[in-house]
């Protein structure tokens, strides 16, 4: 027998409809990429996605259709993120923080159909639009004042939206369409895909409105650091809007002055972002002496929290840290370290030992630990094992990737990351089982350096490790063998990768040894070699080779650190100045773009 309850169908459109119909006057403020404060509402940004859909459909965009997205978090990327949505698309986040070639990989493999850019991207579109054969539109997402002059070939956002109107029926659709792609370099090989359903989205954003996770109310003030291209900005483009919070968009400035300007001056109480972005903003209060007069809780995730920084945030501002884990395969949330009564109850002390933890999953998130064997192990807080994850908003398989089984016999995915769970339900991330590097929130893969290093002529073999690095998290450290009797200097290697990857990927050193060492199935022993060289203190490079030293001529996207701006501790000024370098990148490469492109404006 079937229950007699309504059948509404769980499409994400109704939580922008919800946000329009009660909390319509609630702020969205975006620090624009063109530079200033841009103020609007859910009303607006829900009429305006809705004219986007219009503008969509008519430039032939299709249900099930791909439709890119290039942009930091502001409202336009809201707007676009709904109204592709809205009607069936699916809305593809690219993250700029890639190398060209994986973008391009990337792009293509998604069959992405048009692409919305801000500003900032135009230039690493423009040099390799030739590798694109799927996008047929270009948008800008700026007005028509700061179109490139002598750029024909792209269509202009605002102008796009002004020429339709905002009637337009959205959903209507089954619940488990596709809405939301997102790409992981998380894993080993060519990127992966995740591909959203509407439904998965929708569970995920009740499941993170919790009071033990996110716990996003109508009274704060929200402010997503953790971008919307990576991970789903932590589902708080859904959760913000579905809870009536005023949402603070902060563009592409993520320095420590910038977040903390935007914090006081909007009122901002809640906040999330990975560990690299609180240690620029700790930094910068620690060198102003700023305060934080409204801000009660951050999340912190994306890589293990430090001690000290849930100190400071604790002692200094009387912030909450809650740490958080998860991964894109997961929408991202996994788990979260609220206190639950047991740990509550405790002093400050020893809560602390819980907080550092990543915390205890929340409905529909299933967690088991495991062993080589596959053998479950207890929730003792010693065994160690393989953390896998289940759930209605967990992958189930990468996209067009069919073939490939990724869910074990009881449908529970391998995280690839090494825990152990405690008697309170707590999980604690020991270890990484997959062989990637995560500096500044974004992965460098560890594979990728070392097989394109082993391709230099003196080398016997090659391995690449994470160390430990107090602002990035993780750098990478490059080991090579040599062949019998060669000789080289560090700064042969260096200068071996250098374009052949992303500056931010570039090795912190390189430490020549007599030999690499292999485990008992003839592997690369990455758990040792780790151990070993945890202490390494790096040895400085030559300049223009080293990833610390930013080249202020360099395109943003490129630039060493993940973080292109905050990288070289950007000023607004400086910003700008790569801005500029951006767009006048833009301009030379529109002549490329018109003799490629199908784009039309
Ligand atoms: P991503 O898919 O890029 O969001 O990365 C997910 C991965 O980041 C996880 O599988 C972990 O390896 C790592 N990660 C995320 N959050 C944490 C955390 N709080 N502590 C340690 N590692 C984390």
């Amino acid at each position: 027998m079937l229950g007699l309850m309504q059948d509404w169908p769980l499409t994400v459109d109704r939580i922008i409809d919800h946000a329009r119909s009660w909390h319509g006057g609630i702020e969205v403020v975006s620090r624009s990429v063109e530079g200033p404060m841009v103020r609007t509402t859910y009303r607006e940004i829900h009429g305006r996605a809705k004219q986007l859909s219009n503008a969509l459909l008519s430039l032939g965009v299709l249900p099930g259709d791909r439709v890119a997205t290039l942009a930091w978090n502001t409202g336009r990327h809201l707007e676009a993120w709904y109204g592709i949505m809205g009607i069936g698309a699916i809305c593809h986040t690219l993250n700029p923080r890639l190398h060209a070639d994986q973008l391009c990989y990337i792009i293509n493999h998604a069959r992405d159909k048009v692409i919305f850019t801000d500003l900032t991207f135009l230039p690493i579109l423009m040099e390799h639009r030739a590798k694109l054969d799927c996008v047929e539109h270009l948008v800008v997402m700026t007005d028509e004042a700061h179109m490139p002059a002598d750029y024909p070939a792209a269509l202009c956002f605002e102008t796009l939206l002004a020429q339709h109107g905002a009637d337009c029926a959205w959903g209507g659709f089954d619940e488990n369409t596709a809405a939301g792609l997102c790409y992981t370099s998380g894993t080993t090989g060519d990127p992966k895909g995740v591909l959203y359903s509407h439904r998965s989205n929708f569970l995920h954003t009740l499941g993170t409105m919790g009071a033990d996770v996110l716990g996003i109310s109508a009274r704060d003030v929200v402010l997503p650091v953790v971008p919307m291209f990576h991970a789903n900005a932590w589902g708080v483009a859904f959760s913000a809007p579905a809870a009536g919070a005023k949402l603070v968009m902060p563009g592409q400035h993520l320095d420590g002055a910038s977040v903390h300007e935007l914090i006081e001056t909007e009122g901002v109480t809640f906040s999330a972002a990975v560990p690299t972005v609180w240690r620029m903003l700790l930094q910068h209060l620690r060198e102003t002496g700023g305060q934080l007069s409204t801000l009660t809780r951050v999340v912190i995730g994306g890589s293990a929290v430090p001690e000290d920084m849930v100190r400071a945030f604790r002692d200094d501002y009387g912030v909450t840290v809650t740490h958080a884990w998860g991964m894109t395969e997961t929408s991202p949330m996994g788990t979260q370290s609220s206190p639950n009564r047991a740990v509550a109850a405790m002093d400050a002390e020893e809560q602390l030992r819980y907080r550092l933890k990543q915390g205890r999953p929340p409905l529909m998130i299933d967690l088991k630990l495991v062993d080589d064997q596959e053998h479950v192990l207890p929730h003792d807080g010693q065994a160690t094992g393989r953390l896998k994850v289940s759930g209605p908003f967990v992958v189930r398989e990468y996209f067009r990737e069919a073939e490939r089984a990724i869910l074990d016999a009881d449908g529970f995915f391998d995280t690839g990351d090494v825990a152990s769970i405690d008697d309170q339900g707590y999980i604690q991330i020991t270890d990484r089982a997959k062989d990637v590097i995560k500096s500044g929130g974004e992965w460098i893969s560890s594979i990728e350096i070392e097989n394109l290093a082993a391709a230099h002529p003196k080398a016997a073999m090659t391995a690449v490790v994470a160390i430990p690095h107090a602002k990035w998290d993780e750098r990478p450290l490059l080991l090579v063998q040599l062949k019998p009797d060669e000789r080289a200097d560090r700064s042969e290697f260096l200068q071996f990768l250098d374009g052949k990857i992303a500056r931010w990927w570039m090795p912190d050193d390189v430490v020549f040894v007599d030999h690499i060492p292999l485990g008992a199935t003839g592997k690369i022993d990455k758990k040792l070699i780790r151990e070993q060289f945890k202490n390494h203190v790096v040895q400085p490079i030559a300049a223009g080779l080293s990833p610390e030293q930013p080249n202020a001529e360099e395109a943003p996207a490129d630039a060493p650190g993940p973080f292109p701006a905050e990288a070289a501790e950007a000023s607004p000024a400086r910003a700008s100045t790569l801005t500029m370098v951006a767009l006048s990148g833009a301009l030379m490469g529109a002549y490329l773009w018109r003799s490629f492109g199908p784009v039309r404006r």
